[in-house]
């Protein structure tokens, strides 16, 4: 692991350090792992119990099923780590503000944050005030844990760092960039089960292929992901194109 403070680097504090890198140390994000494009350091929070039994957790005050990570656990794991403080501090949880590609960028742009996993039913909510950790979640669903959902939002951010897409991609004509789902994406063969390549992406008019590609990822967004269709900010030359008769609506 690089100790250079300018490398982009994750701090992930969890129960169960060994599921790291896990898939990270592979493909894209492993290649730009071992060449030293970022870091990734995991920190068994169990490091930080002080009794006997390395308890980390205890039953929930009010009742209730399951078990709760204990604060007092939690805040000695996260000080221990001994952070600057421009580092975001991060929990992941399902009653978090969702993550988007902007946050993503936001964070890949930063020195790399501090992300606590949560276990059993979560995390004393002390912890999570007195530590000022920002709540992230990666859906409208339960996992087991947050250490996949902390896999998922490094992930999104190491794509984004330099070098690490290198020319095959610059993530700027991608899913969300400009508030719109990706068009359809062909390759060889040109007749598949008789489902033929679109001509128009054959044609070598790339003027005509762009502006193929803009219509498709308008009708897909707009169908599939209305909410994302509203607030799309509207580039200026397709401004004209998007202004409709008052007593219409925009489908
Ligand atoms: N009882 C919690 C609730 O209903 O909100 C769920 C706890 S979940 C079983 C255990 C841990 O998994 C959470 O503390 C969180 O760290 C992680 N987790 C689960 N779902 C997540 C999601 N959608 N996004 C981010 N983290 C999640």
């Amino acid at each position: 692991m690089t100790s250079d403070p300018k490398i982009w680097r994750a701090t992930v504090l969890t129960l169960f350090p060994e599921m790291f890198p896990g898939p990270l140390g592979i493909s894209l994000a492993g290649r730009a792992l071992a060449s030293g494009l970022w870091a990734l350091e995991a920190r068994d929070i169990r490091d930080s119990a002080t009794d006997r039994h390395r308890s980390v957790d205890d039953t929930p005050a009010g009742g209730g099923p399951g078990m709760v990570l204990r604060a007092d656990v939690l805040a000695a794991a996260i000080d221990a780590t001994a952070l600057p403080q421009d580092r975001p501090r991060l929990v992941m949880s399902p009653r978090g503000r969702p993550l988007t590609q902007a946050r993503v960028a936001e964070l890949a742009a930063g020195p790399g944050p501090l992300i606590v996993c949560g276990r059993f039913e979560g995390i004393d909510q002390r912890v999570i005030d007195a530590r000022s950790l920002e709540e992230v979640s990666i859906g409208d669903y339960v996992l087991s844990g947050g250490e996949i959902a902390a896999m998922t939002l490094i992930d999104a951010c190491v794509r984004l760092l330099p070098g690490v897409m290198g020319k095959l991609s610059s993530g700027t004509d991608e899913s969300f960039s400009d508030g719109l789902l990706e068009y359809p994406q062909y390759t060889r063969p040109q007749s598949f089960e008789n489902r033929q390549i679109p001509e128009i992406l054959l044609s070598g008019d790339h003027a005509r292929v762009a502006k193929w590609r803009l219509a498709e990822a308008e009708a897909l967004t707009r169908s599939r992901r209305p909410d994302l269709w509203a607030v799309r900010p509207i580039a200026p030359e397709t401004r004209n194109q998007r202004k409709r008769p008052k007593n219409t609506t925009d489908g």
